[in-house]
């Protein structure tokens, strides 16, 4: 997916398209996978857009953070932290991403095989 895919978060974060939110503040943005692979599966985007992990962490580390923290908030609030969870960030066409405006898909909720669910 190329242009569509890339403002399709963006259209999420302003509300235009509807989506099951986890949890907002300033900088992040969480909600829930429209294709669940586990029993939580939360997406975290920075809502400022970059193209994937790497892009974010060379132009603002301190945005990456407050991703990961946003990713540990969001196992808080699923009730998952204490068992433990998965984030993962798909980079490019080999990894499957196909949502080309960085997102941490956070999954957990039931025991993962150890490179998928
Ligand atoms: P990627 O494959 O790492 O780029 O992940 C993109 C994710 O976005 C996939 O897991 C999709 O299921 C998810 N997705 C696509 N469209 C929507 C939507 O409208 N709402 C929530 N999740 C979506």
């Amino acid at each position: 997916m190329s242009d569509d895919a890339e403002t399709l978060f963006e259209r999420i974060i302003a509300g235009e398209i509807p989506a099951d939110v986890v949890y907002s503040d300033d900088t992040t943005f969480a909600f829930r996978d429209i294709r669940p692979q586990a029993r939580v599966h939360v997406l975290v985007v920075p809502k400022k857009r970059y193209r994937n992990v790497a892009e974010l962490a060379a132009a603002d580390p301190q945005l990456l953070a407050d991703v990961a923290k946003t990713a540990e908030k969001v196992a808080e609030l699923e009730g998952i932290k204490e068992s433990g969870y998965r984030v993962v960030f798909n980079t490019d066409s080999d990894a499957g991403q196909t949502v080309f405006h960085v997102h941490a898909h956070v999954l957990g909720g039931e025991q993962l095989g150890l490179f998928g669910r």
